[in-house]
């Protein structure tokens, strides 16, 4: 079936091996090159083919036979494949970001587009909107004449691509525009896809515009590189399923529901069943700050203890593959809902409130159960992705449906 890889500076951890192992039977690797070793490796090299990606995109086109049309316009490749006359270089990120967009419906013909940043993503961006028909592309780049001092001149914008590493992990939360700037905007996509949902993500989701993350353009360029490493189609269909594999495999699975509703047993269960690492919020709340949220509340108040937790959550939550039992009263702050949801599975526990434990939980103590869940069910409702019974049968049984709803 060949060999290829992907080639780098620095390669980290990377996707594409996963992505590529779902797409076909081939072998796929990862190989980091310093810059005075690129040319020897592509003269020495066994592979087929690979994918390139910063800083060699640029870089290894002297060294290609052939140079596709979008590889010209775009003046970067991260797709090579070998053929008798030598490499062939393709740049399937243009493919991957008209997947994203045709993906959800959206087409920016006659539209005004803004494109955020100048770099090589941001070439493939504009030549994929120009083929798509936009009527005009404004590139903002901090130091252009369109910059972040004068977006009011592009209100009227139909859509906004962030082609920057702005709100990439580890600095989630993060955006390089408020989309206040943009009230006639129906559509946004972002290039980034870790974290799963970017702080432009989040906010377009709750205006209710049109959005897609980067992880659907990722998918889509590793299907479209597949398809020219093979020289045969690959069925599109699987690019949805790849990418709904990567979104279970990545994703937090994230905990919500009363004090003693079994957060803390289920997670436990959970990691057992999955192997995956479990982490207690308010654990690790005291790791973070030496004192117990019950002593914290109980010392300086609910409202101080609540800004602690959001920092603990906000650092826990932009992690992935974790699963995490949450504080029974993290739903009382909208600001966490975001910060939850943006890399995760949000399951709600219900369990009867004639059998929630009080011992040891100030709030629980302060105000019954009932009435603290009076306050509380509407916001686990609205948090929730998902509701588990954990009521009606044992630990395991809601560890299993948790794991069963994930499928
Ligand atoms: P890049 O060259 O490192 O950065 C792109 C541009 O972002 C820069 O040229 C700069 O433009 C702007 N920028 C950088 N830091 C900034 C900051 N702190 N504030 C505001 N603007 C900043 O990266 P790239 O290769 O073009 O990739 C851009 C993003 O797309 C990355 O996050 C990358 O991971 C992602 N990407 C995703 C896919 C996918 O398949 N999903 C494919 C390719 C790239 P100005 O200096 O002009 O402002």
């Amino acid at each position: 079936m060949g060999k290829f890889a992907l080639i780098g500076e620095k390669l980290g951890h990377s996707f594409s091996p996963r992505i590529h192992s779902m797409l076909s039977d081939y072998e796929y690797s990862l190989k980091e090159l310093a810059p005075d070793e690129l040319e020897n490796f592509l003269k020495t090299t066994e592979l087929d083919g690979m994918n390139v990606t910063i800083p060699y995109k640029k870089a290894v086109l002297p060294c290609c036979a052939h140079i596709a049309d979008a590889v010209r316009r775009i003046g970067s490749a991260n797709t090579l494949v070998r053929r008798a006359d030598g490499w062939h270089a393709y740049n399937t990120d243009y493919f991957g970001f008209i997947y994203m967009l045709t993906s959800c419906g959206y087409s920016p013909k006659g539209k005004k587009a803004v494109v955020l940043g100048n770099g090589g993503a941001s070439v493939a961006v504009v030549t994929a909107l120009e083929d798509m028909g936009a009527s005009q592309i404004v590139v903002i780049s901090r130091k252009g004449e369109n910059n972040y001092d004068n977006l009011h001149l592009h209100a009227d914008a139909d859509v906004v691509v962030n082609a920057t590493p702005v709100g990439m992990y580890p600095h989630t939360g993060e955006a390089a525009v408020s989309l206040d700037a943009f009230p006639n905007c129906r559509a946004v996509f972002d290039l980034i896809y870790n974290p799963s949902r970017t702080k432009l993500i989040l906010d377009a989701e709750k205006r209710g515009l049109i959005c897609r993350s980067g992880l659907s353009m990722l998918v889509a360029q590793a299907h479209a590189a597949a398809e020219y490493f093979t020289g045969s189609s690959i069925d599109k269909s699987r690019i949805e399923d790849i990418l709904h594999t990567l979104e279970k495999e990545t994703g937090n699975i994230i905990l919500i529901g009363m004090p003693g509703c079994g957060k803390t047993s289920v997670g436990e269960e959970l990691a057992k069943l999955t192997g995956r690492s479990f982490v207690d919020a308010d654990e690790e709340f005291f790791r973070t700050y030496g004192i117990s949220a019950g002593d914290m509340i109980k010392a300086q108040g609910e409202e101080v203890f609540r800004q602690g937790e959001t920092k603990v959550l906000s650092e826990l939550c932009k992690r992935s593959g974790l699963i995490i039992a949450t504080g029974g009263g993290c739903v009382t702050r909208a600001e966490n809902y975001p910060i939850l949801h943006q890399n995760g599975f949000i399951f709600y526990l219900e369990r009867g409130i004639d059998k929630l434990p009080t011992a040891g939980r100030p709030l629980s103590q302060q105000s019954s159960p009932a009435a603290l869940f009076e306050k509380r069910k509407a916001l686990y409702e609205g948090f929730a992705d998902f509701v588990i019974d954990n009521d009606s049968g044992s630990i395991e049984d809601a560890a299993l449906a948790i794991l069963e709803t994930l499928k």
